[in-house]
């Protein structure tokens, strides 16, 4: 065995508890099978009920605890009975996508077979796509302020910044990913028809990167018309790539095109690995079903078969999502599917697949 892959297990809160387990057996099932070393080690902190212990969410030393990882494997944060929000948002997570600088933002979107879809008419195979999401600025900015407050002249600034680094290397990974999927198809998320500067702007820099990736066919759509697309004709995509709004709203949009919160995972992604990057399931916290063990395992479990891939392990990926797909046609399935299975009842049955080699 090489090198064993250094990753931090952080459950966080709320069925983060309950999904993590899950991940963790189907994580040791690959790496059983793949002949990986992986040195897990768990984290209590960045966890509300940490929190209330100490007064913060993480240690003052956290980035240096963490800085060695080779990734984070992250539950979910948030428990707002006991902590707002923005304190446990604030105090962990986004800590860690800013001081990381996990630049890309990735959320893969499929429909499986034993999915109900919302969309009328669609099967497993029309809906298979990535959303890549420009994960550090753009649209998200304190810039700007109000002026003449509360005067009939009050007037509101927000500005956005796109610089030519942040987008390139963003462009750039979209590209990669494109290269590396049969279809080689990009499609450019824009809106240089209404915003007259940064978006004409941002489609420039996609056509010089695209010069670099010839085989890559390459689509720009506006904003307006890709999201109904998402929705009318979900299989025109391969590989989508957006800015820090378009892309939040786009990676909300398209897991929620294949049925359940409960399967889509998300990968933050610092691609030149200066820092570690951070996998995690989309779904949050779930105060409303915790304690039941009724929570749907796959975000959590996909995540981790992400992980996998960016640490180089390509083959137990695909081996983990085969096991995901079995399952989730052939049952057990939790309630959220409209089954009756528990949380760790669906993850046994995925771990079990991967060990036989799914
Ligand atoms: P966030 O913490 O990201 O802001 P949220 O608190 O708005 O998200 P979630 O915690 O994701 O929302 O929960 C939204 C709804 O989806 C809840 O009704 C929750 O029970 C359900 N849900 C979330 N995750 C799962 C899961 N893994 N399995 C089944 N149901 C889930
Ligand atoms: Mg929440």
């Amino acid at each position: 065995m090489n090198q064993p892959h250094r990753i931090a297990v952080i459950p966080g809160d709320g069925i983060g508890q309950e999904v993590m387990p899950e991940g963790l057996r189907v994580l040791r099932a690959a790496a059983e099978r793949h002949g990986i070393a992986l040195q897990l080690t768990e984290i209590p902190w960045a966890s509300c009920d940490w929190y209330l212990q100490t007064g913060q969410m993480m240690p003052d030393d956290w980035k240096a605890q963490l800085a060695g990882m080779d990734a984070l494997y992250f539950g979910a944060v948030g428990w707002p009975a006991t902590v707002p929000d923005h304190v446990s948002l604030w105090g962990s997570l986004l800590k860690f996508r800013r001081e990381f600088d996990q630049y890309v933002n990735l959320r893969p979107v499929r429909l499986f077979d034993g999915v109900p879809c919302p969309l009328a008419g669609r099967r497993p195979g029309d809906i298979d796509f990535l959303v890549v999401r420009e994960n550090t600025e753009g649209e998200y900015t304190n810039l700007g302020g109000v002026m003449f407050a509360g005067t009939e002249r009050e007037l509101v600034i927000q500005e956005s910044v796109f610089s030519r680094h942040g987008t390139d290397r963003v462009l750039k990974h979209a590209f990669e990913l494109a290269m590396q999927r049969p279809r080689r198809h990009l499609t450019v998320a824009t809106k240089s028809n209404g915003i007259a500067i940064s978006m004409p702007w941002w489609d420039t820099r996609a056509r010089e990167m695209h010069a670099r990736y010839p085989e890559v066919s390459v689509d720009f759509q506006h904003i307006d018309i890709l999201s109904a697309r998402f929705v009318l004709q979900p299989d025109r995509f391969d590989v989508v790539v957006a800015s820090n709004l378009f892309g939040d709203i786009l990676s909300d949009l398209g897991p929620a095109c294949t049925g359940t919160i409960g399967l889509a995972p998300s990968a933050n992604l610092n691609p030149d690995r200066r820092f570690p990057s951070l996998f995690e399931p989309v779904h949050g916290s779930a105060p409303d079903i915790f304690g039941r063990q009724i929570a749907n395992p796959v975000a959590m479990i996909w995540s981790g078969a992400l992980m996998l891939d960016f640490l180089g392990h390509r083959a137990a990926h695909d081996d983990i999502v085969r096991a995901i797909e079995q399952v989730l046609a052939t049952g057990p399935r939790t309630p959220d599917l409209g089954g009756s299975a528990s949380t760790s009842e669906m993850g046994e049955a995925i771990a079990q697949r991967v060990g036989m080699g799914a």
